[in-house]
């Protein structure tokens, strides 16, 4: 077969500045040391570059999951070349065909269905959809975002003064300009290109399914803490307009913090979450689906079968009487006396639901 053409600029460039990250970078740490200055530098510039394509370009550009100040977009713009990962109306472009087509191995730019090298970086390196390279329609409304289209217009020149300007600038006051560029620079520009490269690989293969088995995409949440939160991919796939991908408060998501903490300072706004009785549910239907899966070859399975279905409607129904109950409850916000009444009412459904999901999970671990 005719394979597509290679792309020999981001072959180099990805071989050498790995090559250099591996090589040369902990050897000149072995012979000059770097002081701390350097190591402080290094993890500000991690976390800078990483959550300015998982906040900006992913969360806020190409899912819209809120709204951010200009001062916002205008930082994400400069991390964003920092990162040097395309410019976010590419990158945002491209991110949005994947989820329309995620794992089509025609259509889904980086699918995982094509292995862990492709989804990886192999994409990337060679030209496999040139006819939609330039193609940025279903962005046009990032193209009404000028911070976005002074950054595409101006790409390259700010990536290379973020990546190399900007050690230089630094290792300069700091007294030792080559030992900044190689860490802040080199070294961290390495570590944040594979560990962001890692949610369209990794996450799509090692993880668990709690949401949806549709696609690739896993849950994961030690893939979390190197893809500053975006390893609960299972759930982001699903719900990809939540702020939050790690959505419980013990999930480690500093996306998702940095979020809201923007919001806090009034920087961020209309953080959007998806209601708990749809993730609940979507929850419940991947569990029912398991445990049909596990009864089917039971000698028994057709009246544990409908046993389990029984099971399962009674508690859909638990879940949308309680979610009801809370909706009113907020709704009458205001009206003392009703308020009161509908917040009891709430509580006595919200145990009555607990008690009917305890029940479904002694009864799938029985049965299954
Ligand atoms: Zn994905
Ligand atoms: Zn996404």
């Amino acid at each position: 077969m005719h394979k597509p053409r290679i792309l020999w600029l981001n072959v180099i460039f990805f071989t050498l500045t790995f090559t250099g990250a591996v090589i040369w970078v902990p050897w000149h740490g072995l012979v000059n040391g770097f002081d701390a200055a350097e190591w402080l530098t290094f993890f500000v510039l991690v976390f800078a570059s990483g959550m300015s394509i998982t906040g900006g370009y992913h969360r806020l550009w190409s899912h819209k999951a809120y709204k951010a100040h200009p001062i916002v977009r205008v930082l994400y713009a400069l991390g964003g070349a920092l990162a040097f990962q395309n410019s976010a109306l590419h990158w945002a472009s491209d991110h949005r065909v994947h989820h329309k087509h995620v794992d089509d191995n025609d259509k889904d730019p980086y699918s995982a269905n094509k292995g862990f090298w492709f989804s990886h970086i192999g994409w990337m390196l060679r030209e496999y959809q040139p006819e939609r390279y330039s193609d940025y329609q279903n962005a046009r409304d990032l193209q009404n975002d000028p911070i976005v289209m002074w950054q595409h217009r101006n790409y390259l020149w700010l990536a290379l003064t973020m990546n190399i300007g900007l050690p230089l600038l630094l290792g300069w006051l700091n007294g030792d300009m080559l030992s900044m560029l190689l860490l802040a620079g080199l070294m961290r520009l390495v570590l944040v290109h594979h560990c962001t490269f890692f949610i369209n690989s990794l996450a799509h293969v090692w993880g668990s399914q709690p949401y949806t088995d549709r696609n690739t995409a896993r849950d994961n949440g030690f893939l979390a803490i190197l893809t500053y939160g975006e390893g609960y991919h299972n759930f982001h796939h699903i719900f990809e307009h939540d702020y939050r991908n790690g959505i419980r408060w013990w999930h480690y998501d500093p996306t998702k913090w940095m979020i809201k903490g923007f919001a806090a300072l009034r920087l961020a706004s209309d953080l959007r979450q998806v209601p708990e009785e749809k993730i609940e549910s979507a929850k419940l239907q991947m569990q029912l689906k398991h445990t049909q899966n596990k009864v089917a070859r039971l000698p028994n399975a057709e009246q544990l079968l409908s046993q389990l279905q029984h099971e399962y409607e009674q508690l859909k129904q638990h879940l949308t009487d309680y979610y009801r109950a809370k909706k009113a409850a907020l709704e009458a916000k205001g009206q003392q006396l009703k308020e009161q009444d509908l917040h009891q009412q709430a509580a006595l459904l919200q145990q009555n639901f607990y008690q009917q999901l305890r029940r479904w999970r002694q009864f799938t671990a029985r049965i299954a």
